[in-house]
């Protein structure tokens, strides 16, 4: 009874090692942000501490425990701020030195580790190499290159792939209640990533935040340099927001893209389709793959820190614009 969305053959493997008492003491899950590495990693810790059979069987106390993360035996350790500090990984290592409470084993779930200050890193790296016997490590990432070798090394890693959309879809309907047009529709825009699109359906929020991404970035095709520059200075600065943005961008210049190759059928943006057709008739596809290529280095720059807004002024100024003809219709 794993409640997962997809990654059967993370689900299979995972599920054959509890089974054959083949445990590693350390996993590390890589994959997008939203695509179920943490949903995998809970529903693992339940098939540990699982009291009933076929664990996890989502009855039993210990299962609902996890669900609700009050398991004494099952801690999630999310990044303190910004950053994984060095405390959290000492108070971790005190913890795991003692005997579980009540399950057979200790499980940790680390959200997040690429954020784990060099410190952080290296006080892990030592637990890791001598890990206490009853006690099961489960490190999250977006991707495995962002950790130093020597912790990837120790760890039996999974690299969690999107899901595909029509299996993501049928998904949202039947466990989620979702109409069949808004699951493919979620589906679409979140790229196989069952974590985003739950969200999306649970919290309308996020797609009205990308409703208000799409309209600017309509807008301003057909806007002037100071009107683009007006906007930048009043477009979010908080680098999660600022990166919602630019990833929701990306997407629909993807579609542009895709419409110009004759694969329309692919899109994302659904529910643009009319404004996407009318970009991707009158704008040069190298002209499109240009802006998509600055968009994604804009995306890599804030990565490393640069002036957000400074990076938005220039995004925005190497932004096709749309000759009057053109009618860019909203959503
Ligand atoms: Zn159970």
């Amino acid at each position: 009874m794993w409640n997962v969305i997809g990654h059967e053959w993370a689900v299979r493997l995972l599920s054959a090692s509890l089974a054959d008492g083949r445990l590693s003491h350390a996993y590390l899950f890589t994959g997008p942000p939203g695509v179920g590495k943490t949903t995998l990693a809970l529903n693992f810790a339940q098939a540990i501490v699982c009291e009933g059979n076929p664990p996890p069987c989502q009855q039993c106390a210990p299962c609902r425990q996890v669900a609700r993360l009050t398991h004494p035996d099952v801690r999630l350790v999310e990044a303190d701020g910004a950053t994984f500090k060095i405390n959290q990984v000492r108070e971790l290592e005190r913890e795991a030195a003692l005997a579980p409470h009540s399950a057979r084993h200790r499980v940790y779930i680390l959200a997040e580790t690429e954020r784990m200050s060099r410190e952080a890193a290296n006080a892990l790296l030592k637990t890791l190499e001598e890990p206490p016997e009853p006690v099961v490590l489960i490190l999250l990432a977006s991707d495995a290159a962002l950790l130093p070798p020597t912790i990837v090394s120790r760890c039996q890693g999974l690299d969690l792939r999107p899901v595909p959309l029509r299996e993501l879809a049928r998904a949202l309907v039947e466990r989620e209640g979702a109409e069949p047009a808004q699951a493919e529709l979620l589906a679409r825009v979140s790229g196989g990533r069952p974590g985003w699109a739950i969200t999306a359906l649970r919290d309308p929020a996020v797609m009205e935040a990308r409703g208000r991404h799409l309209d600017d970035l309509q807008r301003l095709l057909a806007s002037d340099l100071v009107e683009r520059w007006e906007w930048a200075a009043g477009a979010p600065t908080d680098r999660r927001a600022l990166r919602e943005l630019l990833d929701t961008w990306v997407a629909w210049w993807r579609d542009v893209l895709l419409i110009a190759a004759g694969q329309g059928d692919k899109i994302a943006n659904l529910d643009r389709r009319e404004a996407l057709e009318a970009v991707a008739a009158w704008c040069p596809a190298v002209a499109a793959r240009a802006f998509l290529t600055q968009a994604l280095r804009t995306v890599q720059g804030l990565a490393q820190n640069v002036n957000a807004r400074l990076a938005l002024e220039v995004l925005t100024m190497d932004m096709p614009t749309a000759p009057e003809i053109v009618r860019i219709h909203g959503g």
